[in-house]
């Protein structure tokens, strides 16, 4: 029996290092792996891989699609757009959230976010329930039992946003995470200090972008994290932190865990290549984001403990906005939409920066965007190039390189944070369970969207 399609000769990534590999696919699964042969069986297609690397798709682990800010309004990524982006860049799987209301149930959120997406998405895909409003809710741990039951099992709870409803106090975040460790859930935290930014933000409000990281420095996101820490200590639950900016708040993490404690974080590329230099000049206020970037010892920091294993995932928070959409602000925080593009540059970004740079390894590399999301998410047909398991690849030439260009992204939007940038890694073929979704960055079938929702398993927390 034939394969539909053999990956032949390249450097892959199997069994925690890279060696060179013929990758066999039948109906969409891995079907062997073996040392290169000099002939191969009959296939339908055969992708010649020898000089590049072989990677296992992305997981993009916190992306934000058509995302409704208010009544009939949306960033401006759609589920077409941003996982059409997402392919383009080598992830073959990304986590949304759900959007129902504070206080609605998780698992309804599920059902009508799971309706925008279906038959929208170029990528596999699954949601974080939103986990807001527990005080509204009849029963909340009932809600997420229901929740891990329909194959959602991870939790966002926020620490901040109470004028939008979105905060939790401590009470509620202590009954969460003890529901969580009862169903093996894991809750996963936008940790900032809501209060204390609320007040900063009000203080510096008149100082144009500069009020940004005024009004949210370091020890609001710090002391959030080692409050949260603490509480799931005291739960003996797992917890997850999302989107971690400050070197502070990794070290925090990583003595949670010395600890014994089940602490688990991660951060994006904007956090490791970007800082506050961007917030000068008539584009600044484009670099938005919440937290917000920091400084180049931050970027620094959180490279070193991503190399450490001390924080286990590298995602991209992707949340896009037009210029139009950021420049409605007027100058005024309060009105600046928060957030950047970054589902099609999170491989190329995080490869240029972190593994040409010599900050981390290839090897790294596979566990933060692949190995760790699929084992800590519960995606267990993901992740990995194993038999068995789905056959999702992104295949980069490590010697190609190419400016990043918004206008040649598949983002639905006008800027680009590495506008210019001489960008290595982004994939030379994106294959989606045996299909080639995406070659040279470019879709494949602009009018095919492959995308499945993927019924998660338990977080193994590692
Ligand atoms: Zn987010």
């Amino acid at each position: 029996m034939g394969f539909d399609l053999v990956i032949r000769g390249g450097k892959t990534a199997c069994g925690g290092k890279f060696s060179l590999r013929d990758v066999f696919v039948r109906d969409g699964v891995i079907a062997a792996v073996r040392p290169p042969a000099k002939a191969l069986p009959p296939a339908r297609r055969v992708i010649d891989a020898r000089g590049l690397l072989v990677l296992p798709g992305i997981i993009d682990a916190h992306a934000h699609f058509r995302l409704k800010l208010g009544p009939g309004r949306y960033t401006s990524d759609d589920f077409a757009s941003g996982s059409a982006a997402a392919v383009c860049g080598g992830t073959t799987t990304f986590l949304d959230y759900t959007g129902q209301g504070p206080g609605e149930s998780p698992a309804k959120g599920l059902r009508a976010r799971l309706k925008e997406a279906e038959g929208r998405c170029y990528a596999d895909f699954s949601f974080h329930c939103m986990l807001t409003g527990w005080e509204k809710m009849k029963d909340p741990a009932g809600e997420m039992a229901a929740a891990v039951k329909a194959g959602a099992p991870t939790f966002k709870m926020f620490t901040a946003y109470g004028a939008r409803g979105l905060m939790a106090g401590d009470a509620a975040l202590d009954a969460a995470l003890k529901a969580a460790a009862r169903l093996g859930a894991l809750v996963c935290v936008h940790a900032e200090n809501g209060p204390v930014i609320d007040l900063l933000t009000e203080t510096y409000a008149g100082r144009g972008i500069q009020a940004l990281p005024l009004s949210r420095p370091p020890f609001t996101e710090t002391e959030a994290v080692g409050r949260v820490a603490a509480l799931a200590a005291s739960a003996g639950a797992p917890v997850y932190f999302v989107h971690l900016s400050a070197g502070g708040s990794a070290a925090l993490v990583a003595a949670a865990r010395k600890a014994g404690c089940k602490a688990l974080g991660e951060t994006c590329p904007q956090y490791l290549s970007l800082y506050e230099s961007r917030f000068k000049g008539k584009d600044g206020h484009l670099y938005s984001c919440c937290p917000p970037i920091r400084t180049k010892k931050d970027n620094a920091e959180l490279w070193k403990s991503l190399g450490r294993g001390q924080l286990q995932v590298l995602a991209t928070d992707n949340c896009t906005f037009t210029r139009a959409q950021k420049d409605a602000w007027g100058g005024d925080i309060r009105k600046l939409p928060m957030g950047l593009p970054g589902a099609q540059t999170l491989l190329a970004a995080a490869y240029t920066h972190g593994v040409k740079a010599g900050k981390v390894s290839l090897k790294k590399l596979v566990q933060v965007l692949c190995e760790n999301p699929a084992r800590i998410m519960g995606l267990s047909t993901k992740g990995f190039i194993k038999p068995g398991l789905d056959a999702d690849f992104a295949i980069i030439d490590p010697s190609a390189s190419v400016k990043a260009d918004w206008r040649k992204l598949q983002h639905n939007t006008d800027f680009s944070p590495w506008q210019g940038q001489k960008l290595y890694g982004f994939p030379k073929y994106t294959v989606l369970r045996g299909t080639v979704v995406a070659e040279g960055g470019e879709l494949t079938a602009p009018k095919t969207f492959g995308g499945r929702f993927l019924r998660r398993s338990k977080p193994n927390i590692i």
